[in-house]
């Protein structure tokens, strides 16, 4: 490839005229037959050299950077035959001290004492090469990235358009990068409120960690994502978008509510265990102390369970426990919590429900109960009861464990009545005086 050569009318000068550049800002150099004859203050700081000695005199060929010599030299050869201004070049240089600079050098034939020569100015260009490496490896490192990365960085300017969607987009929500720059990034959230409270988050605190949110994929799914971004300020420092990146978490959640579902299951029964039971005990009283809706708490105790166990075995037990739970589910409506307190303890509560509702309730349970022959192994079970203490919240209760004791109280005088009954706990009225 051919510099763009321009052929110039040689000037001519002495090297007793060239003290003229040494007060060029620019670097000069004058040489003849590769020897340098002159070189100006910048070109010896450029050529680290302490003194003109290390210059003067000497061949371009000590300076040229050994791979950069062919090129250099052909340059030369052809200034000194063709008259022609060289055009700008970036070739590197080795220093007196044998550091390698780079300078971009421009120069052009000139009659030095007579001769053919050639005077040459330069820049030295070392730092701006070394930024520009610096730059393109960077870039390079960002694009590997960009490019093997699972989750999806992204940039969106102030109105909300996206500029910036990594390759990883397309593995995720099926769509290419050039699909999607250029659109507004709410375009992808299902629900548009969450693109508006992510947005409003970043822009008060400046950054959201781990912000859940969802996205809708190309074939329509809704994926789970949970999102790490920063706010962009302007030079004005005025709002002008956010950067960060996204990953898909629909796994991680489906995993999530699995171990939610297994942590607030009972193993045998499937119903919910005694843990969950006592919290929606906790959040149905908060709910009756706001809202004052009648609510009836109840604990049920199968009778002589122990007996059922010693008679059929162990496992004829987990059997009776196990019906009994479906039995009795299926008398519940969907806003009553039934769960396993333990043992075969069983909790009941009722919202919006009434005493007379819930007796009602209790005796279908028992009839059901009694009336229901449990097979195992060949034998039938025909004598299975429960007894059940019930209560209603008050305004005075603080906390769950003074219901349940009442329940508790309740369910005692229950078994010592006979069992395979209700009992409502009643204060013991407080005998006036007379
Ligand atoms: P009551 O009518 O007074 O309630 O008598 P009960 O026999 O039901 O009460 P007791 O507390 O004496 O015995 C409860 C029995 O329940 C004892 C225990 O071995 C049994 N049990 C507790 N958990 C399980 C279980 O998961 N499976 C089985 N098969 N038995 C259990
Ligand atoms: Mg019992
Ligand atoms: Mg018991």
């Amino acid at each position: 490839m051919g510099d763009e050569i321009t052929p110039v009318r040689i000037s001519s000068l002495t090297i007793e005229e060239c003290a003229a550049f040494d007060f060029l800002p620019t670097a000069v150099v004058v040489f003849e037959s590769d020897t340098i004859l002159y070189a100006n203050a910048v070109a010896r700081k450029i050529f680290e050299a302490d003194n003109t000695d290390q210059v003067l005199g000497h061949s371009v060929h000590e300076f040229i950077y050994p791979l950069d010599q062919e090129r250099v030299v052909a340059r030369i050869r052809r200034a000194e035959t063709d008259n022609v201004l060289n055009p700008p070049t970036e070739f590197r240089i080795y220093t007196c001290r044998h550091h390698v600079r780079v300078i971009a050098l421009t120069s052009q034939t000139f009659l030095v004492n007579s001769r053919i020569g050639l005077i040459a100015t330069f820049l030295d260009m070392t730092e701006r090469c070394a930024m520009e490496e610096r730059l393109r490896k960077s870039d390079e490192q960002f694009q590997h990235l960009m490019n093997t990365m699972q989750d999806v960085f992204y940039r969106t300017d102030a109105e909300g358009i996206t500029r910036y969607v990594s390759p990883s987009v397309l593995n995720i929500l099926g769509y290419q990068p050039n699909e999607i720059i250029g659109l507004p990034a709410a375009v992808f959230y299902p629900c548009e409120e969450d693109r508006k409270a992510l947005v409003e988050t970043i822009k008060t605190q400046g950054y959201v960690r781990d912000f859940p949110g969802q996205m809708q994929c190309r074939d329509g799914r809704v994926i789970d994502i949970s999102i790490s971004s920063t706010i962009l300020l302007d030079e004005m420092g005025q709002y002008a978008g956010v950067e960060g990146i996204w990953r898909d978490i629909t796994q991680r959640r489906v995993l999530e509510r699995k171990l939610e579902q297994l942590a607030s299951r009972d193993e045998l029964t499937g119903i919910a265990n005694r843990r969950y039971s006592l919290e929606e005990l906790e959040k149905r009283l908060s709910r009756y102390q706001r809202h004052g809706r009648e609510t009836m708490v109840c604990i049920l105790d199968l009778d002589h369970f122990k007996k059922i166990n010693d008679q059929h075995g162990h496992l004829a037990g987990d059997q009776v426990l196990r019906e009994f739970s479906q039995l009795v589910q299926s008398e519940l409506r969907s806003t009553d919590h039934f769960g396993r307190l333990g043992g075969e303890e069983f909790l009941l509560v009722c919202e919006d429900s009434s005493v007379a509702n819930t007796t009602l309730l209790a005796n279908r349970i028992l009839q059901k109960v009694g009336s229901h022959p449990v097979h195992v192994n060949a034998q039938t079970i025909t004598y299975v009861t429960v007894s059940i203490g019930a209560t209603t919240m008050e305004a005075r209760d603080t906390s769950s464990s003074n219901i349940l004791s009442r329940a508790d109280d309740a369910l005692y005088k229950a078994k010592t009545a006979g069992r395979n009954r209700i009992c409502w706990f009643a204060e013991i009225p407080v005998r006036s005086e007379v």
